[in-house]
């Protein structure tokens, strides 16, 4: 079973979509990966939808990635003693680590470590930027805060800090112990919330070894400005816009796309562009232009994937949603000006041998209107710099790794393939051409350009090019 386009969708399971039909209706309507949001939910529950869409892979015969985003440090108020509060502009209210419960005049903050990325005149965001503080005096346990804008607040509203680079870890008690339990379940990506520095990914890297590949959500202002050596050191890239989109004023989010885009696609690992991009679908059986405008802009500009977060994990019109996106990437996708804009971002090869020979691929299935590129991956890394390309024929990455090939599932082009280990590569050129006509890429008499590194097995050895003829 093969789809008909080159960007990704990612779908979150939730509430809406919590069994095998649902989820199975999601995949046939184009979701490519599942994300398992451990922000709510229970590690039954994970373990539940982890199973079945393990379950759907054997039934759909294709990898299916599964993502398990982390909650990360995300900081909350306490409780109010008698329910809700309206801060008035211009008031002053308190937040501090005491523990008796808030009032109008102040509310309890239980982060110790914030405190000491404090100073006058930096602002805080509550519940979603709605209401917001600056203080105008602090210490160790406590800040002092005048009203800027008023609102309602109520228990356990989330904050945000854009302006400090905060001490936490990227990885609190609770990830540390949702990690295991996604690793133990045998996830293909973890995804890390609010990385602030490139040290936060080196430390979830200690930590998830080789286990997972490790997808780092940009929402920070303080993670631009070490933005290369994060994509670096990360496997995959998500632009974050819910939280994002807090810490920055909203008229920066579609520049920081853009940048943050244009670095992974110079670097060659696989970028998300996520929420609200079908948001009014989560009551409603179509969206709005400007929401279908937002996908295809993600799809221009070259992302891998796309996601869908509340629109398909507690919206009403789940299965539609994914359909919405998969037609939008469709149609973008067979836009002429859409190949014009891929072939103009293409960045230059670096001076590798993979990166030669994968450059060379892509222009020799141009030249000879070849219908597949074939990769030959261990890690995943060559069909990555294939993608990296962003060539006009697709990308049948084969891969005798099953997790590689359930990490895949994310990048752009690639469709991906698990494989029996092979020894030659005379074997390798049957195995290209067998699933190449398997998989409905290609029929008797097509052309494939195969890649494939000699000796097997040793990651980003890629150094055969091979144009092989269908019979
Ligand atoms: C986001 O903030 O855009 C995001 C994807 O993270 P979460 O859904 O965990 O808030």
């Amino acid at each position: 079973m093969r789809r008909n386009r080159n960007a990704k969708i990612i779908a979150t399971l939730g509430p809406a979509v919590a069994d095998k039909e649902s989820i199975a209706a999601l995949f046939a309507a184009g979701a490519d990966v599942f994300r398992l949001n451990f922000s709510h939910g229970t590690h039954e529950d994970h373990k539940k939808l982890y199973d079945i869409i393990r379950v759907l892979e054997v039934h759909f015969s294709r990898p299916i990635g599964i993502v398990a985003d982390m909650q990360g440090p995300k900081l909350r108020i306490g409780e109010f003693a008698h329910g809700p509060v309206r801060l008035v502009e211009g008031a002053k209210f308190r937040v501090d680590l005491a523990e008796t419960p808030g009032d109008e005049h102040r509310a309890p903050l239980p982060h110790s470590e914030i405190f000491a990325a404090l100073h006058p005149g930096i602002d805080l965001l509550l519940d979603d930027g709605k209401v917001r503080l600056r203080v105008v005096d602090c210490g160790a346990d406590y800040a002092e805060t005048v009203v800027i804008t008023g609102g309602e607040l109520s228990d356990h509203k989330g904050l945000n800090i854009p302006a400090a680079v905060t001490g936490l870890t990227p990885l609190t008690k609770k990830d540390r112990s949702d990690l295991q339990f996604a690793l133990d379940l045998g996830v293909d990506w973890i995804a890390l919330s609010f990385v602030q520095r490139p040290e936060d990914v080196a430390e979830a890297r200690k930590l998830i070894g080789g286990k997972a590949g490790i997808l780092v959500k940009l929402e920070k202002p303080a993670a631009m400005d070490h933005l290369f050596e994060i994509i670096d050191l990360a496997d995959a890239v998500m632009v974050a816009r819910g939280d994002l989109g807090v810490e920055v004023p909203p008229e920066d989010v579609p520049a920081l796309q853009k940048r943050i885009i244009s670095a992974c696609r110079f670097a060659g690992k696989p970028v998300i562009v996520a929420t609200q991009m079908l948001d009014s679908m989560v009551h409603a059986p179509t969206p709005t232009r400007a929401e279908a405008s937002d996908v295809a802009t993600a799809i221009y500009d070259g992302a891998d994937s796309v996601m869908l977060s509340a629109e398909t994990a507690v919206g009403a019109y789940p299965v539609e949603a994914v359909a919405m996106m998969d037609r939008i990437v469709n149609r973008v996708e067979i836009d002429p000006q859409y190949r014009k804009m891929m072939d103009a971002g293409r960045r230059e090869p670096e001076a590798t041998a993979a990166d030669a020979i994968t450059a060379a691929a892509r222009q020799v299935a141009h030249t000879i209107s070849a219908a597949v590129i074939v990769t030959f991956s261990s890690s995943g890394s060559t069909t990555l710099r294939a993608a990296r390309e962003r060539p006009q024929v697709p990308i049948l990455g084969l891969t005798a790794n099953a997790v590689t090939a359930r990490k895949l599932a994310l990048a752009w082009g690639v469709h991906s393939v698990h494989t029996k280990e092979l020894s030659s590569f005379s074997e390798m050129v049957g195995m290209a051409m067998a699933m190449a006509l398997r998989e409905e890429f290609a029929t008797s008499g097509d052309r494939l350009v195969v890649t494939a590194g000699v000796p097997f097995g040793t990651p980003g050895a890629t150094n055969i090019l091979r144009i092989a003829w269908m019979k």
